[in-house]
């Protein structure tokens, strides 16, 4: 495997970057993780329109254009041969002093690795998957806010290390005032009577280009869809559930604290949706040349 590291590829052995970068000793940095379906890259240009407004929001100065890193991503998956994969786009606050500050790091640091992924069995995507809520909270919207999907993911992890403890391989995070945010690396979505919901970016939630999709193809289908905060009760008394987002897909949710949601595997609105969504990447994209 070959990794770009700021226009060069590297071999995957000599794909290295400094101890000083304050990517790695303070998590300052921004990414993408974006998949590639039949030899294109799936909205692309919406993930380079996070990764930029996630950057901006920290300040961080990305030394290529929008332009450049389609180019960059593209030719990532090419020299690769990856056609059908996932792309890791990475940039680094660049190699700085032992101190914080990040003005006195010399140059960002772009990296992409393009690769494959699986995060959840494939039995698990016919079964659906249980949940538990946890206890670590999405941050404070004047922390780091969680739209800004940056390199600092402990909160996540910690959440994740929750869910782990508890016997699952997923939590759902909420915010401070007790609203669902998101799972830990996905967004959550549940139907009610008909009507799809999601929570707001406001309440904790990445606005995830998978998200956004889904809502759009939910609408397209006629359902009624709500972006509306959400409580643990409105988990627990889903006639559905769902995460989304790029890695992970579209994958039903069956179980919450216990709580059974559903019959009998992912629901039909699920299935539906995550049909119409694999249709999609099917036809559209930006093609790997
Ligand atoms: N929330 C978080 C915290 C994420 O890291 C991600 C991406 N893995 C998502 C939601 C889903 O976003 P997307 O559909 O853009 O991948």
């Amino acid at each position: 495997m070959k990794v770009y590291i700021s226009g060069t590829f590297y071999e995957q052995d000599e794909a290295k970057i400094s101890v000083f970068d304050h990517g790695l000793l303070y998590g300052d940095g921004v990414f993408e993780g974006i998949r590639a379906y039949h030899g294109r890259v799936f909205r692309l240009r919406d993930h380079l329109d996070r990764l930029f407004d996630s950057a901006k929001a920290i300040a961080l100065d990305i030394p290529m254009d929008g332009d450049a890193l389609m180019r960059a991503v593209t030719e990532a998956c090419k020299v690769n041969g990856i056609r059908d994969g996932y792309i890791r786009l990475v940039v680094t606050r660049g190699v700085g002093t032992l101190g914080l500050n990040p003005y006195l790091c010399k140059k960002s640091e772009v990296i992409i690795i393009a690769d494959s992924i699986q995060l959840y069995p494939k039995e698990m995507y016919e079964q659906g998957m249980k949940v538990v809520t946890v206890g670590t909270l999405r941050n404070h919207a004047e922390a780091v806010n969680p739209r800004i999907k940056s390199l600092n993911y402990l909160n996540n992890v910690l959440a994740k290390i929750e869910a782990i403890n508890a016997g699952v391989m997923e939590c759902i995070m909420l915010n401070g005032q007790g609203q669902v945010a998101e799972a830990s690396g996905d967004n959550i979505f549940v139907l009610k009577h008909g009507v799809l919901k999601t929570p707001p970016v406001w309440c904790g939630a990445l606005e995830g280009i998978t998200r956004n999709v889904v809502m759009d193809l939910a609408r397209e289908a006629g359902i009624e869809v709500r972006e509306t905060p959400l409580q643990r009760y409105d988990l627990y008394t889903a006639d559905e559930m769902f995460m989304t987002g790029t890695a992970a897909e579209i994958i039903g949710i069956t179980e919450v604290d216990r709580r059974t949601i559903g019959a009998d595997g992912p629901g039909p609105v699920t299935r539906k949706l995550a049909n119409a969504f694999h249709a999609l990447t099917r036809t559209e994209g930006e093609p790997i040349l």
